[in-house]
């Protein structure tokens, strides 16, 4: 490692590299030079995945846990096909009309061997195994399906917010694909919003801001979710067509008791306002959290309060009821 460790120059540029080492031994890891580079190779990414400058040595609890990603990944390929995932649907009021504006699809899967399975236990998975990008297209299309209903059923004004896995954006012809779906669905793009967290844009900035200028430009909005949380870098803001910043629900669930939380929600708040942002707050629980949100300044929320996420039904009746946060006790 020190002997890599650089830097270099490279063409009059300083470089510097890391290295991932995987390492199997002959003869318990395998009897042959196939079986040894699988198996170093497995260790490989495993050191990778620890922080890249560091190496690994395999062992078959390696393999276990590819095992368990495959077997995981061809449980969903099924729920795929038997249609085992649902979209719920969970309402955002606007704080000064009280309306619901809009709502953002959150997918479950129905699972005949685990139950309801939530998102945290298998968004993960599909997004180490690739599956995300079909179960994501679903969850796009669905979710624009639903919403172009629900403007046929009459209510018009309604956005959709969809959770977008950085993989998502790397794909190519990723903006080509939601503009076929939209067109397919019948949404105009002034109704989709796509939810993104800090990490999807450390991730890969140049690639990530073109798809998204050109999605941007088409009419779709984008949200920063879980905002505060993740990368303190604030430069991407101002590189980014952003149009919303999601206050994470870790700041929201202690105000007004929690000072600290107090500060954080208020000063991202400004901050948003500043970029003239729109500010949502999500996981609002409480008639106190919502008191405070309102006076700071948020213009959305968005938590159980209101609503919980509801089966596209159920969110329907809620809105014909006439439901929003003025009438809601
Ligand atoms: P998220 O995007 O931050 O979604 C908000 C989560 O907070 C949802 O959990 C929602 O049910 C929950 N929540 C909303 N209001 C409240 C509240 O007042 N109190 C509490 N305690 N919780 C509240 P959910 O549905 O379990 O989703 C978890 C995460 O899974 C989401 O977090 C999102 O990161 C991911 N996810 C969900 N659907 C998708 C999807 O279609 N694609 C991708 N890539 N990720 C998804
Ligand atoms: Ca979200
Ligand atoms: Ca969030």
């Amino acid at each position: 490692f020190s002997a890599i460790s650089g830097p270099f120059n490279a063409r009059g540029t300083q470089v510097r590299v890391t290295a991932a080492v995987g390492v199997s031994i002959y003869p318990s890891d395998g009897e042959h030079a196939a079986d040894l580079i699988k198996n170093s190779r497995t260790a490989m990414y495993r050191a990778k995945e620890a922080g890249r400058n560091g190496y690994r040595i395999y062992s078959p609890a390696m393999n276990e846990k590819a095992a368990t990603l495959f077997r995981m990944e061809g449980m969903m390929q099924k729920a795929l096909e038997k249609g085992e995932f649902i979209l719920h649907y969970q309402p955002k009021c606007d704080l000064k009309t009280g309306f619901v504006t809009g709502v953002e699809a959150l997918i479950r899967w129905l699972s005949p061997e685990m139950g309801l399975v939530s998102p945290a236990d298998f968004i993960p998975i599909a997004e180490d195994s690739g599956m995300i990008i079909e179960v994501g297209e679903w969850v796009l299309k669905t979710a624009c399906a639903a919403n172009k209903r629900l403007h046929d059923a009459g209510f018009g004004g309604l956005t959709v917010s969809v959770n977008l896995s950085p993989s998502q954006f790397k794909e190519p012809g990723f903006p080509e694909k939601v503009a076929r779906i939209l067109k397919d669905t019948g949404l105009p793009p002034g109704y989709l919003e796509f939810e993104l967290t800090e990490s999807v844009i450390i991730h890969n900035a140049e690639e990530i801001i073109n798809a998204m200028r050109e999605l941007k430009e088409s009419g779709i909005r984008f949200s920063i979710d879980d905002f505060g949380v993740g990368y303190s870098s604030l430069s991407y803001l101002k590189r980014l067509p952003i149009d919303i910043l999601k206050i994470d629900r870790s700041f929201i669930s202690n105000v007004p008791g929690n000072s600290d939380d107090v500060s954080i929600a208020v000063a991202i708040t400004r901050f948003a306002q500043s970029l003239k942002l729109e500010v949502v707050a999500e996981g609002v629980e409480t008639a106190e959290q919502l008191d405070f949100i309102r006076k700071i300044g948020c213009n959305v929320m968005q938590g159980y309060f209101f609503s919980r996420p509801l089966p596209e039904d159920k969110l329907k009746a809620l809105l014909k009821e006439g439901k929003n946060l003025k009438n809601h006790v």
